[in-house]
């Protein structure tokens, strides 16, 4: 009891001792009960939120205080789907084949810097070669600035399905990748597969269901698993703690990805109300993508900036991707943002909000996707998603309130990470 109290004792003084930052919050956005709150201040002590109090208090000497009195307050925000190591180009096609590792890292911590200024502090990373693992560790240890990552490495995909890194290669160039590269025929190479990404150092796994629309191959939606290779996948991928991502448009293989047991659906763009149901049952989540439908759509438009068997994919699937999305929401299924930035520019990722709110889901709503409900998906809801006492202290802020201009959350003013700030 003594020592308990000694303790409580200690704790206490350590935070009056410790330099902390009061952040005077005009609105404070409570993801957790679908509230704004007015006039409270959010006082950090190390990484870590440590309290919240009511109107606005200044800190002590040695203490920083800041006035975001005329701002809305958040949690840092969380987005489900980019490509953090590459971005459109209409010569990514050939730069496949000419840029190194090296150069995919240069680019990639710039378009790291940018996600984290426009207020997502953390990212799933849905695929890239490899330097994306790099680059959580350089974030994870400081040596670059950038958002807290979760990374798939290098994507699983069938001989010719949307992440066969060798699509539309000179067959003297291409060989034949397996497992070890992300391509698996069996379920074998499945569990294979789910292992190498363990051993390269991924946070989890992701699958290409059906066809895709930037892949240079034929169709953007067939089904490229069978049930049982992503069973196996999923059941492999529990064995290490991870969770499984399925790119989706076709319903097929929509289904066959939920049906074996995948925690989240990308696009999802031709979903059927009997899959929508089926995500319900299996409590898997729809992964947007609506910037990433829009901006396919436009680019396919421009002569020559996708290789001619891409376009008339990006002009059929692009435009449908936000009325599944609405269709989905009313009918209940489960809604983790995600943007697929890469597929356009990074730093625009709070172009999504504009679009969710567009296709009737309430602002507030979109905030909590993008906050409380990835954090549950990756299994962070005790530490991120919430400005709440011992939350990991990310915070951002907006001009503007965002249930009366949505569109302010494409321009966040204020960043903080782990208890550091970036921006302000
Ligand atoms: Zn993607």
């Amino acid at each position: 009891m003594r020592y308990i109290f000694t303790l409580l004792l200690f704790c206490a003084s350590a935070s009056l001792l410790a330099q902390d930052t009061y952040l005077q919050c005009g609105k404070l956005v409570d993801t957790k009960n679908g509230k704004i709150l007015t006039e409270k201040t959010v006082v950090i002590s190390g990484n870590k939120i440590f309290k919240i109090q009511d109107g606005y208090v200044d800190g002590k000497k040695g203490d920083t205080t800041i006035d975001l009195k005329n701002k809305t307050v958040m949690p840092g925000l969380i987005d489900m789907h980019i490509h953090i190591e590459s971005e459109t180009n209409p010569k990514a096609y050939l730069k496949r084949y000419t840029d190194n590792e090296a150069d995919l890292a240069f680019d990639a911590v710039g378009y790291a810097e940018k996600t984290l200024m426009a207020g997502f502090t953390t990212v799933r990373d849905l695929g890239g070669s490899g330097v994306n693992i790099s680059l959580k560790k350089a974030i994870a240890q400081g040596k670059i600035v950038g958002p807290r990552v979760f990374t798939a490495g290098k994507i699983l995909s069938t001989t010719g399905g949307h992440g066969d890194p060798t699509n539309g290669g000179k067959r003297s160039l291409i060989g034949d990748p397996g497992p070890k590269d992300g391509v698996v025929n069996s379920v074998e190479d499945a569990r294979k597969a789910v292992r190498q990404r363990y051993k390269n150092g991924a946070d989890l796994i992701k699958i290409t269901a059906t066809g895709g629309v930037l892949s240079v191959a034929k169709s953007g939606s067939n089904p490229q698993f069978t049930v049982e290779e992503i069973k196996a996948i999923c059941e492999t991928a529990k064995d290490y703690g991870f969770h499984v991502a399925a790119h989706a448009h076709g319903d097929e293989g929509m289904q066959r990805a939920i049906l074996g047991g995948v925690k989240t659906i990308e696009h999802g763009t031709l979903m059927s109300e009997k899959t929508m149901d089926l995500m319900k049952q299996h409590d898997a989540y729809l992964v947007p993508t609506i910037t990433a439908g829009k901006e396919v759509t436009d680019k396919a438009k421009i002569d020559g900036y996708y290789p001619a068997i891409i376009v008339p994919k990006a002009l059929n699937i692009g435009p449908k991707i936000q009325n599944t999305f609405k269709k989905a929401y009313d009918r209940g299924v489960g809604i983790a943002f995600g943007t697929d930035a890469g597929v356009f520019k990074h730093g625009q990722n709070g172009k999504e909000f504009g679009y969710m709110v567009e296709a009737g889901m309430p602002a507030i709503a979109a905030i909590q996707s993008a906050t409380i409900t990835n954090a549950k998906i990756l299994e962070m809801q005790e530490k991120l998603g919430q400005v709440s006492p011992g939350f990991i202290a990310d915070i951002v802020a907006v001009n503007d309130n965002p249930t009366q201009k949505i569109d302010t959350m494409e321009n966040i003013v204020f960043v903080m990470k782990e208890g550091k700030i970036y921006k302000q």
